[in-house]
C-alpha cells in the first residue's frame, strides 16, 4: 500500500514514525509546502516528500490529512484538484481499523503506544525491566506498560477487584488504577504519598500513621527503590497488614545481577549511572524474592513472560521481563 501523508506538524511526524515502526510494509510519501518542514522531515526520517501541487502526478491508495484543524480546508482543496473523495482520510479514519493493541485499564483499542522513559546509557548495557525508553504509554489514558501489567495481576491473581478487601493502602498511586479502587472501595481505600497533594494523605513509608493490622492489601509500585531505609519500610508494611495480608510490590529489576547499592552514589549523575534514575537509591536484582522473604513474607513472583503468551504481551503492551511480587505476610 502507498499513502500520501499530508502535513508534517507534530501529528504528521508522529504518524509517519508510527507507520514506519508498526506497519513498515506501507510506502509513505509526505506532502509539505514549506522549506522549514522539509528540512525537519529530512532530519526525522529518510522519506520522500513532494509539494501539494504534485499530488496528482503520484500514484497512491490514500491521502492521509493529518492537521486536525485544517482537515475540511485541505480536503476541499484536494477535491478541487480532482482527487477521489474515497481516497482522502483523516488520521483517525485511517487508524480506525488498524488498531492492534489494547489498553486493559481504559479498555481502548490503540494504534501505537507512545514513547515513555529515559534513554540513559545504563539501559544499553543492562536490561532493566520497567525502565528505559520504550513504546509503552497508552495514547488514551496515559497508563504505562508496568501499570497495565500490575492491573492485570491485581485483577487476575488477587481478589482486590473480584472480592471485598478489608482495607487497602496504595502508596504513590497510579491515578488510572487508583480511580478504579476508589470507585469500588470508597473510604476503605486510602492512597498515600510523601508529597502533599498527590494522594489522599501524606505518609512516611518508614513511619506509617496507620493502625496495626489495618489493611488487607498494601500496594507499592516503583516506590521501594527510592527508600533508603528499606528494612524499616518492610517492618511498617508488616505491622499494618492483617494476618495473611498481601503486599503488592513492583520496581525496576535487573535480572542479570544481584541487587546493587552503592553508598557513594549520592549525586544525580551517579545515580543515573548506577540505577538509571536520579532519585533511586538501589537497583533491585535477581535476589529480590529472597530479599523480601527475609522480611517475613511468602513471595509469589509473577513474571510476565512466564504467565503471558507472546501475543498477549504484544497486544496489551506489557514488558516481557516485568514482574509483580505478591508478598503474603507470614
Ligand atoms: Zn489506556
Amino acid at each position: 500500500m502507498k499513502i500520501v501523508v499530508y502535513g508534517l506538524g507534530n501529528r504528521g511526524y508522529r504518524f509517519i514514525r508510527d507507520i514506519m515502526e508498526i506497519l513498515p510494509e506501507i510506502e509513505i510519501v509526505a506532502v509539505t509546502d514549506t522549506y522549514m518542514q522539509k528540512s525537519e522531515s529530512k532530519k526525522y526520517a529518510d522519506i520522500p516528500y513532494i509539494s501539494p501541487g504534485c499530488i496528482q502526478k503520484y500514484e497512491y491508495d490514500y491521502i492521509i490529512v493529518t492537521p486536525e484543524n485544517f482537515y475540511q480546508e485541505i480536503t476541499s482543496t484536494l477535491l478541487d484538484k480532482g482527487v477521489d473523495q474515497r481516497k482522502i482520510k483523516s488520521l483517525e479514519e485511517f487508524q480506525k481499523n488498524r488498531k492492534k493493541f489494547y489498553c486493559n485499564i481504559c479498555e481502548s483499542k490503540i494504534f501505537a503506544w507512545e514513547y515513555i522513559g529515559e534513554d540513559y546509557e545504563i539501559f544499553q548495557n543492562k536490561s532493566i525491566a520497567g525502565a528505559g525508553k520504550r513504546r509503552g504509554g497508552c495514547t488514551v489514558c496515559g497508563s504505562y506498560d508496568r501499570a497495565r501489567f500490575v492491573y492485570d495481576i491485581m485483577k487476575n491473581f488477587t481478589e482486590i477487584f473480584s472480592g471485598n478487601a478489608d482495607g487497602i493502602l496504595h502508596f504513590a498511586p497510579e491515578s488510572t488504577i487508583s480511580n478504579k479502587l476508589k470507585k469500588k472501595y470508597g473510604e476503605q481505600y486510602i492512597s498515600a504519598d510523601i508529597m502533599e497533594g498527590r494522594a489522599d494523605v501524606v505518609a512516611d513509608i518508614t513511619k506509617l500513621q496507620f493502625d496495626n493490622e489495618q489493611f488487607e492489601y498494601i500496594i507499592y509500585n516503583h516506590v521501594m527503590e527510592h527508600v533508603y531505609e528499606e528494612k524499616k519500610a518492610f517492618e511498617e508494611i508488616r505491622r499494618c497488614l492483617k494476618p495473611e495480608g498481601v503486599f503488592i510490590f513492583s520496581s525496576p529489576i535487573c535480572w542479570s545481577q544481584k541487587t546493587y547499592e552503592n553508598n557513594n552514589a549520592i549525586t544525580a549523575r551517579d545515580r543515573i549511572k548506577y540505577y538509571g534514575q536520579e532519585d533511586h537509591v538501589r537497583l533491585y536484582g535477581n535476589d529480590i524474592v529472597d530479599r523480601i522473604e527475609e522480611y517475613g513474607f511468602d513471595v509469589n513472583l509473577m513474571h510476565c513472560s512466564e504467565i503471558k503468551s507472546e501475543d498477549k504481551i504484544k497486544k496489551f503492551g506489557f514488558l516481557k521481563d516485568d514482574s509483580v511480587l505478591l508478598c503474603r505476610k507470614n
